[in-house]
């Protein structure tokens, strides 16, 4: 193979200088992404502005047999815009326009690089709305939402990334450009290509447009905190409200070492600290009637203490009550900047169970965790901080500790991710939650898609 000095010389002739980066500080901001302890140099950086810059560099890199990494906004948790196999990274960051609002046809067309809360704004601003909000909505991009699937509080109610994508257009790795899907609803027209893509961690394609379905914004949003003296009373709460016909646009929790570690953070300025938990739950309505009436119903729910429900609608004073919930991740990062972060997935009934056999574990072990998520759909955030702990001690007790967390929500139910996918963390543990003939299928989609292995390897299953 040549040189990356030659290959980043020709990849320039190809593309202009403005877009290849071999400069060694620059590609430093590329050899990593949200994940706790994890980084890999890129040898070169690529920012493509069209989908012929893309198809122009997955060409020139299927020819000379490099390694690929597409990357949006690097907000993964999971390592999978880490290039852990060096090679190119591919930004999309540039291809960041929302190219239409289609009013008419409730759809948004959009280059991957757009941010996910830009696109909810676009969309606002024409009565509609795009429901899935990823917690670090102000930041991702939505081609990376589309990659990993990307959920967030609202999945409950309107579902995950995956019932939003209408279409694609998206570049294999022998420059390709393949465009599946568009402006309609109903699609029976061979294989669902769009479907394989989703979740797909960069692995298969680069995804360079996406057409995203859009829905009637609601006309109002209320949210309230509910306090309990335990996650389990919480829970029982959260089949109460469903069982009650009542479907909240989100219903998240915070457990007692979450609100501990946010009311330490925020100097105490949080709704009941003392709590054992909290349920946050956000009602969408089309009028003030409609709204009152669920909350009436809520507050006389057997497990809810109606008194201590504090309701806010004004967005300030909404920014008040989700203030906890959203900084726990900056609150762990400011007391344990090395942490494992785990998003199983188990049925919503036994998150209680899941919660409470796993917070024996980690005390007997002298673990700190702090557990929050999407009670609504069993989607549960367990983050292990390593505090002071010997890193090397950290380390090699690593492995154990994922396969206990594993272990015990496949038991359930379960599976090891609902939203942050396998990428580079968890590929060893892949064949607890997948047979060895789904995995050999998926080995089988990769090789369709991507014969000589090229597209951001090392990843899911490799
Ligand atoms: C504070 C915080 C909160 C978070 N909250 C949530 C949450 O609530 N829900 C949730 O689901 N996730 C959450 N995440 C994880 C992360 O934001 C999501 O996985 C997001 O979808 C990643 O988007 P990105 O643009 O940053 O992608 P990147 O991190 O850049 O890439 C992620 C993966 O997508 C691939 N990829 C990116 N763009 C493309 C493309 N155009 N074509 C093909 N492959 C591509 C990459 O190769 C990589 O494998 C959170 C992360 C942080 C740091």
């Amino acid at each position: 193979m040549k040189s990356y000095k030659s290959l980043s010389k020709e990849l320039t002739l190809l593309l202009g200088a403005s877009k290849v980066v071999t400069d060694k500080e620059i590609l430093g901001a590329y050899s990593r992404d949200e994940t706790s302890d994890l980084s890999a140099m890129p040898d070169i950086l690529v920012r493509a502005g069209s989908a012929d810059d893309v198809s122009r560099t997955l060409r020139f890199c299927y020819e000379h047999s490099i390694p690929v990494l597409p990357r949006g906004a690097g907000t993964g948790v999971t390592g999978g815009a880490v290039p852990v196999a060096g090679g190119v990274v591919l930004s999309l960051e540039k291809m960041n326009r929302i190219i239409e609002i289609d009013k008419e046809n409730m759809v948004a067309v959009v280059e991957p690089g757009a941010v996910t809360r830009h696109i909810q704004d676009a969309a606002k601003a024409e009565g509609l709305m795009y429901p899935p909000d990823p917690a670090s909505l102000e930041s991702c991009s939505i081609g990376g939402n589309v990659a990993e699937n990307a959920g967030g509080p609202s999945a409950v109610k309107y579902g995950t990334t995956k019932d939003y994508v209408l279409g694609l257009e998206f570049v294999l790795p022998d420059g390709s450009i393949i465009a599946t899907g568009g402006k309609i609803v109903k699609n029976a027209t061979g294989y669902n290509l769009a479907g394989i893509l989703i979740g797909s961690e960069g692995t298969l394609a680069v995804i360079t447009k996406i057409y995203l379905r859009l829905i009637p914004a609601p006309l109002l949003t209320c949210d309230m905190l509910i306090p309990f003296p335990s996650i389990t009373e919480a829970i029982n709460a959260v089949y109460s409200i469903l069982s009650h016909r009542i479907v909240p646009a989100t219903i998240e929790f915070m457990e007692q070492g979450a609100i501990d570690l946010a009311a330490q953070f925020l100097n105490k300025e949080i709704p009941y600290p003392e709590a054992g938990a909290h349920l946050l739950v956000r009602i969408h309505g089309g009028s003030e009637g409609d709204i009152y009436a669920d909350i009436e119903k809520i507050g006389a729910l057997p497990d809810v203490d109606a008194d201590k429900i504090i309701i806010a609608q004004s967005p300030v004073q909404q920014e008040r009550l989700w203030k906890a919930r959203r900084c726990i991740r900056e609150a762990i990062q400011a007391v344990s900047p090395v942490f494992l972060a785990e998003d199983c997935v188990v049925p919503r009934s036994k998150i209680p169970e899941f919660l409470v056999e796993l917070k024996k574990y980690f005390e007997s072990k002298s673990l700190r965790s702090v557990m929050f998520g999407h009670a609504g759909d069993g989607n549960v955030h367990i983050d292990v901080l390593k505090g002071d702990m010997d890193y090397d001690l950290w380390k090699g007790g690593l492995p154990e500790l994922k396969r206990q967390i594993y272990q015990r929500a496949i038991a359930l139910g379960g599976t090891i991710t609902g939203e942050h996918g396998i990428g580079f963390i968890r590929k060893e543990y892949l064949p607890m939650a997948l047979s060895r003939e789904e995995i050999e299928l998926l080995k089988r989609i990769k090789k369709a898609f991507d014969p000589k292995g090229l597209l951001n390897p090392g990843k899911i299953f490799e």
